[in-house]
């Protein structure tokens, strides 16, 4: 039985009320909400949440987040990125505060889901915000113990934008199995020896693992990111089915 085969079947998700336990600042535009749900029975990694908020005149505002942390833990992890102008990521990132009350449902989404019980290698191509939900895959692999090949490359304007920076580069140094490769699409360190300018079809060929080991490959960010990458991996041979893409683009209303 595979792990889509396991999801139980869940037609109609009720809103609850989170408890903000703590906000974490991760980059200058980047800041992680952890939140204690009322009532949780867990999520698989790639998964994401509604947020509902309402104002006092009953106007109301829904947006999705991927859950950037691993089913091991009890607290779930948004990544919140502000989008200029933006009313919902607007709220969160500058009014939300540690013990407020959110209205959220979840866990949402059965195709883009990873775990260890579906093996690997995994191929995980981020762009900006995107690696949300694939820092909820690496990090219920390294909690599960999991020795599946995985490979990462997280496209940021620059190494000051890398969300999660400090734990990616800890956990690909003592990991034989991760390979973490950074794409700086605007600014690079002047010592910098990685990849700089957007993903290519050569970085993605140098890093994705062989088409015969059928990895599965995940593409998450902006629309036009996921897309670029998405067409890139076809002409490189893989499988579209192997594809698996989430877009980051305008969502609710
Ligand atoms: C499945 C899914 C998971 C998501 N996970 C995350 C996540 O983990 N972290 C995260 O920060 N966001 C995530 N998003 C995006 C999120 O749902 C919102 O779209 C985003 O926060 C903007 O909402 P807003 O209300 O602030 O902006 P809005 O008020 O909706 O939009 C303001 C302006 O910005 C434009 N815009 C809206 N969204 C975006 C965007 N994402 N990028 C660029 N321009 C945009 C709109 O067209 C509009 O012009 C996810 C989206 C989906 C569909």
């Amino acid at each position: 039985m595979t792990a889509t085969d396991a999801l139980p079947q869940q037609p109609r998700i009720a809103w609850q009320t989170g408890r903000v336990h703590a906000i974490l600042d991760e980059t200058s535009r980047v800041k992680s909400i952890i939140l204690e749900p009322a009532t949780w029975s867990g999520h698989w990694p790639g998964q994401h949440v509604d947020i509902r908020l309402t104002a006092e005149d009953g106007y109301q505002a829904e947006r999705s987040y991927s859950i950037a942390s691993p089913p091991e833990e009890k607290l779930l992890t948004l990544t919140v990125e502000r989008v200029d102008g933006g009313e919902v990521s607007s709220y969160l990132l500058d009014e939300l505060r540690v013990g407020d009350a959110l209205e959220f449902r979840g866990p949402i989404g059965r195709h883009f889901i990873w775990s260890r019980t579906r093996g690997g290698p995994i191929f995980l191509v981020a762009g900006g915000t995107g690696i949300t939900p694939l820092m909820a895959m690496l990090r219920h692999r390294r909690r599960s113990l999991a020795h599946t090949p995985a490979s990462l490359i997280y496209s940021v304007r620059s190494l000051a934008d890398a969300v999660y920076r400090d734990e990616l580069d800890a956990m690909a140094q003592d990991d034989r199995d991760l390979r973490l490769v950074y794409a700086l699409t605007r600014e690079q360190p002047s010592n910098w020896s990685g990849h700089w300018g957007r993903v290519n079809e050569m970085l993605l060929a140098n890093n994705s693992f062989a088409r015969e080991h059928d990895p599965s490959i995940f593409v998450c960010g902006p629309t036009g990111f996921v897309e670029s990458i998405s067409s890139m991996l076809v002409k490189l041979g893989f499988d579209p089915f192997s594809i698996k893409t989430e877009r980051f683009g305008p969502s609710g209303g």
